[in-house]
């Protein structure tokens, strides 16, 4: 055994822990910049939660509330800029991914005068802002990644940055928030955090820590497929999905992804099909493509899950993911030359040409 553990975030996780957890704010600082997206942060009524912490510690703050889904670099320039102005002493994200990894980008270029493209060097001039995320998806992960994954409109996808002074601090993470998300929004976000887990553990970089989290997050997120298919959404569906989504974190945090998300950010950016689900789409046929390489560890995801064959699970995920777009043999050509630039790319478990990754997706697309 030869590896590294650090995960750079305190998590509080619980119903209410918000409200509960007021005094944890106060130390890190008198005025916060809230970071969220135009519907998460009010929806799920985490912002309301917050403002009542904010205001019981004396904290001021601000709020940037326009964060796109899958934030580009203009975008968090904006924020960033906003940051600068209001002299944030603190950010704290509101919403999915997109607002969470918004609020990392945020957090360094509230402090670094640099170009945004810049943030891709992962040396910051400055120590980044501390960053408070509070996820109201049940999917990326964020509040315990380093990883913020912008749009590059320059190189058509996107990339991901982070280092260990972008860990999110402090996670508060309370599963009720997740609840005022539609039901496509939790099946798509819950696949995404299965994608990590299951990415993770097929990674030519994982470790025996990483598995074990890895081995959880799968068996757990299978003690919810029926509620998911059955739209029976319950706090305890809800708790479970939160909670693999903090594993699958985890997860990545030590491994990153691999080839479903090297593709999948091609289906998001040239069809906008949303992250966790563009993952999802091609999970049956990358499992088929990896059995020949890591049969045993496919074999135990799938035992883990319940399920008999690699067929079960197809189905399952059809009946989750519905796919509408369609796509022409150049569109995948290009998709796939994308994806072999990805430094992740390398560290899937079977090594991979640009001929695999078209067959992948050309059979599950
Ligand atoms: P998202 O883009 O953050 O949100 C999707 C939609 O759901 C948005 O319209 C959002 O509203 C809405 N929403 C969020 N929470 C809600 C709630 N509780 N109730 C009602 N609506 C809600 O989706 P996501 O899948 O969580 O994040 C995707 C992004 O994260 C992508 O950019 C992806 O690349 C990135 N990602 C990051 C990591 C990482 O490690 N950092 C890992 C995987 C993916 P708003 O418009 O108000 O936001
Ligand atoms: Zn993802």
């Amino acid at each position: 055994m030869n590896f590294r553990f650090f995960i750079g975030t305190r998590v509080i996780f619980g119903k209410d822990c918000v409200k509960s957890n007021g005094s944890e704010l106060a130390a890190f600082g008198k005025k916060a910049l809230i970071v969220t997206g135009r519907n998460s942060g009010r929806m799920s009524g985490a912002l309301a939660d917050l403002l009542e912490a904010l205001e019981g510690q004396g904290i001021e703050y601000g709020i940037y509330d326009r964060v796109d889904n899958n934030p580009s670099l203009d975008n968090v320039q904006e924020g960033g800029d906003e940051a600068a102005a209001f002299g944030a002493e603190f950010i704290v994200g509101i919403g999915g991914g997109s607002p969470l990894d918004a609020a990392k980008a945020i957090a360094v270029l509230a402090v670094n005068r640099m170009d945004p493209v810049d943030l891709y060097k992962n040396a910051f001039g400055r120590t980044p802002l501390p960053v408070i995320a509070i996820p109201t998806t049940a999917g990326t992960g964020s509040e315990v990644t380093p990883y913020a994954i912008l749009t590059r409109k320059d190189l058509q996808t996107k990339m991901s940055f982070g280092n260990e002074q972008t860990f999110p601090r402090l996670a508060l993470m309370d599963p009720a928030y997740t609840a005022s998300m539609p039901w496509e929004v939790t099946v798509n976000t819950a696949v995404d955090a299965f994608s990590h887990a299951v990415e993770g553990y097929l990674s030519r970089r994982c470790t025996p820590v990483s598995d074990a989290l890895a081995e959880e997050a799968v068996e757990i997120f299978g003690k919810t497929v029926d509620s998911l298919l059955n739209r029976d959404l319950n706090y305890d569906t809800r708790e479970k999905l939160l909670y693999v989504s903090m594993l699958g974190g985890m997860v990545i945090a030590h491994t990153g992804t691999t080839i479903v998300h090297g593709m999948g950010y091609s289906l998001t950016y040239f069809k906008n099909i949303p992250h966790g689900k563009a993952n999802g789409l091609l999970l049956e046929e990358y499992f088929r493509y990896n059995h020949a390489e890591a049969g045993g560890k496919i074999d135990r995801i799938l035992a883990l899950l319940k399920m008999k064959d690699l067929g079960e699970f197809g189905s399952c995920m059809r009946k989750l993911l519905e796919c509408r777009e369609t796509f022409t043999e150049a569109e995948l050509r290009q998709y796939a030359a994308l994806a072999m630039k990805q430094r992740s790319t390398g560290f899937n478990a079977r090594t991979v040409v640009e001929a695999d990754l078209f067959e992948i997706m050309r059979k599950s697309l």
